[in-house]
């Protein structure tokens, strides 16, 4: 590997960078930067965000940037205002030791006046994004007859983002003789078009294979019945504690509203989208950047110039629509070289869109199985071990406050301070997590690609279900029948429910023994001399608009039902899969009294844990 020096690096911008910590070049500076230096000419680099190709095209050109000259020389244009300023910030702590290079970012948003008193006072370099760029132009008070270098960064996200025909409008302004440079993470055909027509012979550099993601990216996905995505979110936030991640949502109001749900749930979290103003966005930018938040829920576009290198995961809620910004979005983590996870949280019919990502990236996703309650608080109270272990204790400090510590406590062992302390942080998740259902794996069909023939969850499920004894096939008790009738808790069917029903609808006084109530159909026991009346009582009557259908069970679901339910069957090695309870659903389920408490437990705050 080169050094900055070997690749022909002035010493005045050494010493700049060198104080920003980079010692030695990445591999995008090191093939760009000496063919810059050497003779500007047009370049078009394939590079993934985060691979440093801001230093890789900022370096020669504020080399090569005349300073004598108070024109502006120099033009690069960024898709969003955010990342104008990153780079913008970025060239001017590259050029801080170049005396009299003055560096000018130009967005919209802020006002116009000064950034013309600026451009009156001279630049060298403009940074902007097109939109007002072209204003300036129509104004006539920016002057681009002197610029020898143009970058088009992020070119993929302008084109996505409409700004071709601005694109077309500014380069028609500067002069044919500069040279280009492109940088882009993708290269759709649009670019292709773009290059062809602006580029003279242009250098190709690819760092990475085409659309390849980045190396330093895990991607993995859960795959979860759509109306489960929200509470799959919640548990991969609580199954890494540390995580500080981008959760991208694909509009405006389902970032809103999950990043509101979140934090009614107790989470750290907050959103970023387009409905938000500027100034509230830089807040959650701000706050995202130094740690306050742990997750920014996001659009594509809100998030793009947030750079942030330390994300440990960047969470698809959902894939997007355009594969080639699930790269974009997976870019964000795995950064400086550091590795990150890229998580989608998919549902059923996204199925084909992995293949397809994972066709174009050449890279698999790891199929993984939402964590269980058990599997969560295990997490947890390890990390919370962790942070015990590590925490820094200001003896000097709390030493005066101890000794009336020890005495209140000294009766108690270690042992039982510490089941007390663990209890004190976590008594409210372990309880959370004990009443929470399971969250059910589709079909194995699309869940797993391991051998194992069945999600962990469906195998948690199954033995669960078991244990309880498996609705029709389990024998009924002596004396009574077992029914099984199309009603489950997806109806919002309860104890209380069937009690009411067989009230109204069977003459005479019928006892209830043992309930199971499953998501679509549930089992009752009846004495058996009354299983008759109860069915032809029941039989065709409705409930909640939904014909009712009652037969005495035989070892387990009559089929024809099975297939009939709303939802997809639980699939598996074959024999019958029990469906699992559900998570989060409707507060109504549950007997009487109970439902109150149940959705104060399943609606309500996240545990607080640290
Ligand atoms: P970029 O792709 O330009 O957004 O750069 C990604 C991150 O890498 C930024 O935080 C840069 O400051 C950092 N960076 C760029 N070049 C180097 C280098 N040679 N050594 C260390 N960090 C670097």
């Amino acid at each position: 590997m080169k050094t900055f020096e070997e690749l022909g690096v002035a010493p005045e911008i050494r010493r700049a960078i060198e104080e920003m910590g980079y010692e030695s070049p990445m591999p995008v500076q090191e093939e760009v930067i000496p063919y810059l230096l050497d003779e500007v000419r047009d370049v078009i680099a394939l590079a993934q965000t985060g691979t440093g190709k801001t230093a890789a095209f900022g370096l020669p050109l504020l080399q090569k940037v005349d300073v004598k000259k108070n024109v502006p020389q120099a033009l690069i244009l960024a898709p969003t205002r955010e990342l104008c300023l990153q780079i913008a910030g970025d060239l001017a702590d590259y050029s801080k030791y170049i005396d009299n290079l003055r560096v000018l970012p130009v967005y919209g948003g802020s006002s116009i006046d000064s950034q013309i008193k600026t451009l009156r006072r001279g630049v060298q370099v403009i940074v902007a994004t097109p939109g007002r760029l072209i204003d300036l132009i129509n104004r006539r008070t920016v002057d681009l007859e002197n610029i020898k270098y143009v970058v088009l960064d992020e070119a993929d996200e302008m084109l996505n983002m409409g700004f071709t025909e601005s694109i077309d409008e500014i380069l028609s302004k500067v002069p044919d003789t500069r040279s280009m440079l492109l940088f882009s993470a993708t290269m759709p055909n649009e670019i292709a078009k773009i290059t062809k027509k602006y580029m003279r012979e242009p250098k190709d550099i690819t760092i990475g294979r085409k659309n390849e993601g980045s190396v330093n990216v895990k991607h993995m996905y859960y795959m979860v019945h759509a109306k489960d995505k929200y509470l799959a979110l919640k548990r991969i936030a609580d199954y890494n504690p540390s995580i500080y991640g981008i959760v991208f949502c694909r509009t405006r109001r389902e970032t809103q509203e999950i990043a509101d749900k979140l934090i009614q749930d107790g989470y750290s979290a907050d959103s970023l989208h387009g409905d938000l103003s500027q100034s509230q966005r830089d807040y959650v930018m701000q706050k995202f950047r130094m740690h306050n938040i742990q997750l920014l829920i996001a659009t594509d576009v809100a998030a793009r110039g947030l750079d942030v290198d330390s994300l440990t995961h960047v969470i698809n809620y959902g894939l997007p629509d355009d594969i080639e910004s699930y790269n974009h979005r997976s870019g964000r983590t795995g950064r400086a070289g550091k590795t990150g996870i890229s998580i989608a949280i998919a549902h059923v019919k996204e199925k084909g869109k992995i293949r397809e990502i994972e066709k174009i990236m050449n890279k698999k996703f790891e199929a993984a199985t939402v964590p269980s309650g058990d599997e969560i608080c295990e997490k947890q109270l390890l990390s919370f071990a962790d942070k015990i272990e590590k925490v820094k204790v200001n003896e000097d400090e709390i030493a005066r406050l101890l000794p009336s510590i020890y005495r209140r406590l000294e009766w108690l062992e270690k042992e039982d301070i510490i089941k007390r302390v663990v209890s004190m942080e976590f008594n409210r998740l372990i309880d959370y997590y004990r009443e929470a259902d399971e969250i059910e794996a589709p079909s194995d069909r699309y869940n797993s690609r391991d051998d194992r023939g069945m999600s962990r969850n469906s195998r948690r499920g199954e033995d669960r279900f078991e244990s309880r004894g498996n609705g029709g096939s389990r024998s009924a008790e002596k004396g009574y029948a077992r029914l099984f009738i199309n009603l489950g808790r997806m109806d919002n069917a309860n104890p209380a429910t069937l009690m009411g029903l067989i009230n109204d609808f069977v003459p005479g006084k019928v006892r209830i023994g043992r309930i199971d109530l499953l998501p679509n159909f549930s089992f009752f026991e009846v004495p058996e001399g009354d299983a008759q009346r109860v069915i032809s009582g029941l039989k065709g009557q409705e409930q909640n608009g939904r014909r009712i259908s009652v037969e005495e069970a035989q070892g387990g679901a009559p089929a024809e039902r099975r297939e009939g339910s709303r939802r997809p069957s639980f699939g598996g090695s074959g024999g019958d899969r029990a469906p699992k309870r559900r998570e989060g659903g409707n507060p109504s389920y549950g007997s009487g009294g109970d439902a109150g408490k149940r959705e104060h437990r399943k609606g309500g705050r996240k545990p607080k844990f640290s």
